[in-house]
């Protein structure tokens, strides 16, 4: 499945949505690995002190590992703490561990500490098609960092009663990065998850996201997937871990899709 056009810059996307449990974590890695399997460079960058991305990863992120912690709070460059991912070619993450818990109360004292992480990447030297932030389920200075470092925000929505919940807020905070410290963020791709097509309930919400969202959301929804849930207890993403299942190939079809978009986005604007 090579082949697919890579951007001409890093595309650095912020996977976010402060309600938990929604597959943030899940898509970051699954898009990350889909999007290497197609050829492409990729850094994944956790930043949610549960350190889940890192496990799913399959990457050392015991208290002690050099992480992206000490890139945020102590200024260490991206590349002392970017470990690769077995496994899958061409796919590399900045882990975080225990310590990132108490980044969001010492960035509050530290200087310029709403772009610590978008002056870390842009130090950052070697070659990547995308960058994929994994937001923790929160609207600090954590999930600020990655706004002001990221050009395209990725918001999974789960396909239950809630579903737009809450996303009010996340689309303000969006808006008012934009407006005073980042002029280049936009909600890019919205990405279904957990999607059952047997309820009537799912198909109602997805039918609801598509009509307030149609340009951003994708077309393929992932499937709620037993494959895809246990495949992080083996430190593996679904792609490796069963590629042929549904959920792998819904990744698949879905980084696709990603990837197509950004370049069709990018002629526009030519
Ligand atoms: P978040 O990062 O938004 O908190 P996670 O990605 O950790 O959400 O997902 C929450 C839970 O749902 C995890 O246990 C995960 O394994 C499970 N999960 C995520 N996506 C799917 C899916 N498509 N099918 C089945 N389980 C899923
Ligand atoms: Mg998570």
């Amino acid at each position: 499945s090579e082949g697919l056009p890579r951007p001409e810059r890093t595309r650095v996307m912020v996977v976010a949505n402060q309600k938990g449990g929604v597959g943030k974590t899940t898509s970051t890695v699954n898009l990350a690995a889909a999007l290497a399997m197609h050829g492409a460079r990729v850094l994944v960058i956790d930043l949610d002190p549960q350190g889940n991305a890192s496990t799913a990863l399959g990457v050392d992120h015991h208290a002690g590992t050099p992480s992206i912690y000490e890139v945020l709070v102590e200024g260490r460059d991206l590349a002392e703490v970017v470990q690769p991912v077995r496994d899958v070619e061409g796919l590399f993450c900045a882990p975080a561990t225990i310590d990132l818990a108490g980044a969001e109360i010492e960035l509050v004292s530290l200087v310029a500490r709403e772009s610590r992480l978008q002056r870390a990447i842009a130090a950052y030297e070697q070659p990547l098609d995308y960058i994929l932030i994994d937001c923790p389920p929160s609207l600090g200075l954590l999930t600020v960092n990655a706004l002001v470092a990221g050009a395209e925000v990725v918001i999974p929505i789960q396909c239950e009663y809630y579903a737009l919940e809450g996303l009010g807020q996340l689309l303000r905070n969006v808006e008012l990065v934009r407006a005073h410290l980042n002029p280049s963020l936009g909600v890019s791709t919205i990405l279904l998850t957990m999607y059952d097509a047997r309820t009537r309930l799912a198909s109602q919400v997805a039918q609801e996201v598509r009509d307030h969202f149609p340009d951003e959301v994708l077309p393929t929804a992932i499937p709620r997937s037993v494959r895809i849930s246990e495949a992080p207890s083996y430190g593996q993403t679904v792609m490796t871990y069963d590629p042929g299942s549904t959920g792998a190939l819904s990744y698949l079809e879905a980084a696709r899709e990603m990837a197509l978009r950004g370049v069709a986005k990018a002629k526009e604007e030519v």
